[in-house]
């Protein structure tokens, strides 16, 4: 039999917890069938995993935990198409293929001494929930964290748990708005830039973490250069349909590069330098 490369060949891992965000985004908590490979495996927040389930194909999807829990990786799944909502029917016991880390990360040693910044929306607080728990854990390492989060509605509020254990720890501040009131909501309405005038921003000495719709992102990236962030200090997360993951296939070529594997985390300067046209 041929040998396949251990690049494309996929792991099982059993789902060890759905945890429900919201109507449209469930936590998978897994771990490998393979105990050894289990203990072993680490990541860098900011990878992702191709996940696969048969019939299905493969999609990636960021871990939304961090490496300093070893053994239950965490990926936060929104429904899409074919295979988030077949995942989206699976339970505790049932197993998926996984086959990674890949791509980059975010570039946790530069940040260390500095305050953060994370804009997230919907869905894109997931790979930032893996920062987020991971500068948690070494809380001495960073400075003062902010989170500013926007959701359509306050149904569609996901990791809301999360966000309230984040907001108890010391020197961490979460503001959340959202697009459009429901009965019982007291708290802002408005895209994640009207919440900017209420945050501290410390360009120089801060580094600000985005993820989230394009439109967001191009409006989060234009309003913190105006307020004197320089390109360095942003960091962002480019989504784009891949197939193989691993630099093969070029489904997710970018101006010459490719996200999966020069990213998906880049920095406004390598981003400007690759002249993408989201960001105008
Ligand atoms: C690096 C990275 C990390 C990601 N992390 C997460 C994550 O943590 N959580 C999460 O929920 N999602 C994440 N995604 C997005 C996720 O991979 C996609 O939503 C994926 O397409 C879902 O697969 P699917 O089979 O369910 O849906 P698909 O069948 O792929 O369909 C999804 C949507 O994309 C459209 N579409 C499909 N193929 C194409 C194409 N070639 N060109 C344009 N549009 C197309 C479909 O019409 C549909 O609207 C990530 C994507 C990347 C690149």
């Amino acid at each position: 039999m041929t040998d396949i490369s251990p690049l494309y060949l996929p792991q099982p891992a059993v789902i060890n917890e759905v945890i429900e965000e919201n109507s449209q985004i469930r936590t998978f908590v897994l771990s490998f069938c393979d105990r050894e490979y289990n203990e072993k495996f680490t990541y860098l927040p900011g990878q992702f995993m191709m996940v696969s389930v048969p019939h299905c194909g493969e999609a990636p999807i960021s871990f939304s935990s961090t490496p300093e829990e070893p053994g239950h990786i965490r990926l936060s799944v929104r429904r899409a198409g074919r295979l988030t909502n077949a995942m989206h029917r699976m339970k505790k016991g049932d197993v998926v293929g996984l086959r990674g880390p890949w791509g980059n990360g975010f570039p946790l040693d530069d940040m260390v001494g500095r305050d953060l910044l994370f804009v997230a929306g919907g869905i894109g607080l997931a790979p930032l929930a893996a920062v987020i728990r991971t500068c948690i854990k070494k809380r001495d390492q960073y400075g003062r964290i902010s989170i500013i989060y926007g959701s359509r509605t306050p149904s569609d509020i996901a990791f809301a748990d999360d966000i309230a254990a984040w907001g108890m720890e010391k020197d961490v501040e979460c503001l959340l708005t959202v697009d459009k009131a429901e009965p019982g909501w007291d708290g802002a309405v408005g895209l994640v830039t009207s919440l900017f005038d209420r945050a501290d921003f410390a360009p120089g000495k801060q580094t600000a973490l985005v993820c989230g719709p394009p439109l967001m992102i191009r409006a989060v990236l234009s309003d913190l250069g105006n307020r004197g962030f320089a390109d360095e200090e942003i960091i962002t997360t480019m989504e784009r349909h891949m197939k193989c993951g691993v630099g093969v296939c070029r489904h997710c070529h970018m101006d010459g590069r490719l996200v999966c594997a020069d990213g998906p985390v880049f920095s406004l300067a390598r981003l400007r330098g690759l002249e993408v046209m989201e960001l105008g």
